[in-house]
């Protein structure tokens, strides 16, 4: 795969990037050791001075940066101002809580000395995914620096602009050079970084598959690593839900980002109850949505990040409709330039089909009937993903009950499955381990030290 940017709204390539040598990638390795053994011992008082530094840059660089997401992935030029602010609020909430967060601990029924200790590991590797560019890097990056580590990320091939304009933030806020550095290098080169020596610890955020690849290098590497993996969450609506509420929310939650998001709402579990109502209401927001160039204000929906992940969403519902699944609106890619897909609703949908079973990562909702409270429970642990799940019912006994067996990281009531930088992100099954964000977050890159004196 090239590293280009190649803008999704156009179809057209806007700019190319020469991969990094093994020379330069050597000499970055090299930098990011050297840089740790100074910056592990700095204050937190310096690392939080630049921390909120770096987002007083994107703070007042905000239509700038935003208008690079946009034009290397296609999200809304609104979704972009968001998230760059967003991971703003971010860089402020560790600089100004991980030096309690990571504050030793005393544990005075071990003896009066004894304590534990929270250090940073060194140099982590971050490979990273397209669909947040700016909010994934700085999820793992505020934690992991403010921690005393230092960041080496390999960012997707199709983000570089945003990928070097990170590493440029984070220099400009004055972290000390080799601090954070951005790798130019494909996937194909994951494999030798993670093994090599200097890079002590590896996360990644994207599909299991490369999540998989990432985590047996780690094994074989002996290296702590967090995977932030796919998800195909359920949204499920019992007969006491705000019905209006719900349906809005699941539009907005299935289509945010441009259907790209690993916590969209993907499976629609509907009570028989209130089917009917759910999928007529659905289908007509969904056809209302205005799709278009991303940065109109008007636009709800843009193109799709990628021409691959159009093929795939394409795919999938082919094989869907084949098999027998209704489809009730959209299902067919928009032609012209660009990748430009429909918000798409399908039902009747079973086991023997692809979106069963998959993620689909573009606007496309699907509908399940279910009789009660344990028909959708075991339809939605029947993914092989458990990032998170969105419950909708006003009954303490359903809440309950969804809160405790749902298999999934989070689990949101009557609303939609968010991130915060104050609540530990992350999910179970196939989509993952470890935690980014939170206290969880923020200790997942240290080695827990016990000290104990006579
Ligand atoms: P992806 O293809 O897995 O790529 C993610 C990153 O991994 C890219 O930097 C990619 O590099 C690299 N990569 C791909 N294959 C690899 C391999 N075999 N070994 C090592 N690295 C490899 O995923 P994506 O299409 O960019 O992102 C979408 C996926 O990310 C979805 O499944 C989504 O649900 C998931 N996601 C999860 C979370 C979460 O927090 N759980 C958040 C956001 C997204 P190249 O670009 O060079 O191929």
């Amino acid at each position: 795969m090239s590293i280009a940017t190649i803008n999704p709204t156009t179809g057209a390539t806007d700019r190319m990037f020469e991969a990094h040598s093994d020379a330069e990638v050597d000499k970055r390795l090299s930098a990011s050791a050297g840089a740790f053994d100074a910056f592990r011992r700095s204050s937190f008082v310096d690392r939080a001075r630049w921390m909120v530094a770096a987002a007083e840059l994107l703070e007042g660089e905000l239509p700038d940066i935003a208008q690079v997401l946009t034009t290397e992935m296609g999200k809304t030029f609104a979704a972009a101002k968001g998230e760059v602010a967003k991971s703003a609020r971010t860089m402020r909430y560790f600089a100004q809580h991980a030096a309690g967060m990571l504050a030793d601990e005393p544990v005075p029924e071990a003896g009066l000395s004894a304590r534990v200790a929270y250090r940073p590991l060194g140099p982590v590797l971050a490979v990273m995914p397209w669909n947040f560019p700016l909010w994934q890097v700085v999820r793992f990056a505020a934690p992991a620096l403010m921690a005393g580590n230092v960041g080496l990320l390999k960012h997707a091939s199709n983000v570089p602009q945003t990928a070097l304009l990170i590493e440029d933030v984070f220099r400009r806020a004055g972290f000390p050079e080799g601090v954070f550095q951005t790798l130019l290098v494909d996937a194909s080169r994951v494999s030798r970084l993670v093994s090599d020596q200097r890079v002590k610890a590896v996360t990644l955020t994207g599909s299991d598959l490369a999540g998989a690849s990432v985590a047996s290098e780690a094994g074989r590497s002996l290296k702590k690593s967090v995977l932030e993996l796919g998800g195909s969450d359920p949204f499920l609506v019992m007969p006491s839900a705000d019905l209006q509420r719900a349906v809005a929310t699941g539009v907005e939650a299935r289509i945010q980002n441009n259907g790209q998001s690993c916590i969209a709402a993907k499976r629609f579990i509907i009570h028989d109850d209130v089917y009917e109502q759910f999928e007529q209401a659905m289908v007509e927001a969904m056809e209302r949505l205005t799709v278009g160039d991303p940065m109109e204000p008007a636009t709800e929906l843009g193109p799709l990040a990628t021409e691959q992940g159009r093929s795939t969403v394409q795919a999938q519902v082919y094989d869907a409709r084949a098999k027998g699944a209704r489809v009730l609106c959209g299902g067919e890619p928009i032609g012209g330039a660009g990748f430009f897909y429909p918000p798409t609703v399908l039902a009747g949908l079973d086991a023997r089909m692809r979106v069963f079973g998959e993620e689909v990562f573009g606007p496309v909702a699907m509908l399940y009937r279910v009789g009660d409270a344990g028909e959708a429970l075991a339809l939605a642990n029947s993914s092989v993903f458990g990032l998170g799940a969105s419950i909708w019912t006003e009954d303490p006994v359903e809440q309950a009950l969804f809160q405790e067996e749902l298999e999934a990281g989070m689990v949101f009531t009557n609303a939609p499955v968010a991130s915060m930088p104050e609540l530990p992100f992350g999910g179970v099954k196939r989509s993952g381990y470890g935690r980014e964000l939170g206290l969880h977050g923020l200790r997942e890159f240290c080695g827990v030290k016990t000290l104990w004196s006579a």
